[in-house]
């Protein structure tokens, strides 16, 4: 500290207090914008590595500002979070999601499985399954083909707890998987314990496929999975060097730009009616 002068001190204040104001700006924008209709959901399909069809998508929300353009989730997701705006937010997800799977069930899609990413957050909500459970049968959909992704650092925040709503959460029939998995710290104990379907690979791990340290966490996770009987899903996939790694190693899907960004739900549609694949 005694090396900060007054002028370093200066600029922290001057930076904090743009923070400080973009944070109070977003979260009063945030909740007129969830009201008004100006979240967006996008689709990444997701891919069977063995057959190369598209099984199912990740729902990922948009903000479609009025003024500022498209805001991607990484710069309001946070401040929903603290805010405690995620709730209404996610809510909004997962019944947009529900709407989404109605169309396509509609279609003759009916194996189709969407996932949407929740938030501890959520998770602690009171009666959070009982609701979902509400909101699946009031869209008349099967609770087979949602998936809720949950990342392994907020399940290990207090993983007693979550626990006991993963508990819940599967006598509903939802599928669920751990999230951006090999950055969280679980214990082995933990995650055989977690009644979860798959785990997702965090992209971090699949980076440069020349890069062999990486490479042998990933053949290790892959591993673990498979042990565990889960199945084990790739994200942030962007190359045929990684393809052909992950098809050797038999991971069971996989997600990203090499195959496809996130798409509007018509579109999404229609790629799975032609059956495009990998
Ligand atoms: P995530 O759940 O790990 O989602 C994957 C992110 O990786 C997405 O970014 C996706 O667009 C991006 N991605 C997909 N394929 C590739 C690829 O090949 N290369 C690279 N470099 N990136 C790829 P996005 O859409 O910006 O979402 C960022 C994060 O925001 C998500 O990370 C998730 O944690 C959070 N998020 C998004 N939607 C929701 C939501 O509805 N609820 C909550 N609680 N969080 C959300
Ligand atoms: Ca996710
Ligand atoms: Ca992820
Ligand atoms: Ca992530």
């Amino acid at each position: 500290a005694k090396t900060l002068g007054k002028n370093n001190f200066q600029f922290y204040s001057a930076e904090l207090n743009q923070i400080v104001h973009e944070h109070l700006m977003l979260e009063a924008s945030l909740s007129r914008a969830i009201r008004e209709h100006e979240m967006v959901l996008d689709y990444q399909p997701k891919v069977d590595l063995r057959t190369g069809k598209v099984v199912g998508a990740e729902a990922l929300v948009r903000w479609r500002h009025p003024v500022e353009g498209m805001i991607p989730p990484d710069r309001f997701i946070p401040v929903a979070e603290e805010t405690g705006l995620i709730v209404p937010l996610g809510e909004w997800v997962i019944d947009e999601a529900c709407g989404a799977l109605k169309a396509m069930r509609a279609l003759g899609m009916d194996d189709f499985v969407i996932a949407v990413n929740l938030s501890a957050r959520q998770l602690r909500q009171r009666q959070f399954a009982e609701r979902l459970g509400e909101t699946l049968r009031r869209h008349g959909v099967d609770p087979r083909n949602l998936e809720l992704e949950v990342t392994e650092s907020q399940l290990m925040e207090q993983p007693e707890d979550a626990l006991g709503v993963l508990g819940q959460l599967k006598a509903l029939g939802v599928r669920l998987s751990i999230d951006d998995f090999g950055t969280g710290y679980s214990s082995l104990s933990h995650l055989q314990k977690f009644p979860v379907d798959y785990i997702k690979i965090d992209r971090s791990f699949l980076g440069n496929v020349g890069h062999d340290g990486h490479l042998v966490i990933t053949r290790a996770i892959i591993a673990l999975g498979h042990n565990l009987k889960l199945k084990v899903v790739a994200e942030g996939v962007e190359t045929r060097e990684q393809i052909a790694f992950l098809r050797k190693h038999n991971c069971d899907q996989m997600q990203g730009y090499y195959f496809s960004p996130a798409l509007p739900q018509d579109v999404l549609q229609e790629m799975v009616a032609r059956d495009q694949r990998l």
